[in-house]
């Protein structure tokens, strides 16, 4: 799942990405798994290409701004995190079914697809366990936790899973 047309500045070139700045499978860079930072440089890039005048002073960048990879990455973390924290002790196997499915599709579906190929790669190798909101919320802790070394962020102690997104952390 790539960027679409009007995502990218028309200045860029498809298949040259600029340092940090992914691509999205049609070749343009792609916001959704590009970091604000990243996307930033390459907007003044594209700009200073458009009309070369005196550099004006910058710009608060406006919160309602659509989401870079890490802003799409903490809310999606959020809504699963929260998915499994009120996902039933003792599901259905209809329940159990349906999460099965929700994993399967999210992971076809993410739109960072540099992501979600990673995501199903570990879906791959550790299939989803959904037998109760424990086992749930371990097994996203452990997915989460790849994602994490993988950028070189602290991994979680996942036996607090349930005080980070369930109960709220004990005095
Ligand atoms: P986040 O990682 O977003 O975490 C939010 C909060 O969750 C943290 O503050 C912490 O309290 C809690 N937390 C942290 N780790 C765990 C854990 N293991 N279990 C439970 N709670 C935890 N970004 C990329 O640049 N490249 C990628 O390939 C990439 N892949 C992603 C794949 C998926 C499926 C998702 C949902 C996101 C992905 N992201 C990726 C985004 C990335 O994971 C972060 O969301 C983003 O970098 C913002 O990080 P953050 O430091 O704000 O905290």
């Amino acid at each position: 799942i790539g960027a679409t047309a009007t995502d990218a500045p028309a200045e860029t070139q498809p298949g040259k990405a600029p340092k940090g700045v992914v691509l999205g499978k049609d070749g343009k860079p792609c916001r959704t798994c590009t970091s604000s930072a990243d996307w930033k440089e390459l907007m003044k890039s594209s700009s200073r290409m458009k009309k070369p005048v005196a550099a004006a002073a910058p710009q608060p960048a406006p919160s309602d701004c659509p989401p870079d990879v890490e802003a799409l990455g903490r809310s999606t973390w959020t809504l699963l995190h929260t998915m499994a924290a009120t996902y039933p002790e003792a599901p259905t196997r209809g329940q159990q079914s349906d999460l099965v499915s929700f994993v399967g599709l999210f992971s076809r579906l993410y739109p960072c697809w540099v992501c979600a190929e990673d995501f199903r790669g570990y879906v791959a190798r550790e299939p989803p366990q959904v037998a109760s909101r424990d086992d749930f919320g371990m097994w996203l802790c452990g997915a989460h936790n790849e994602v994490n070394r993988k950028l070189g962020k602290p991994v979680f102690d996942c036996s607090k899973w349930e005080e980070r997104w369930r109960t709220g952390w004990k005095d």
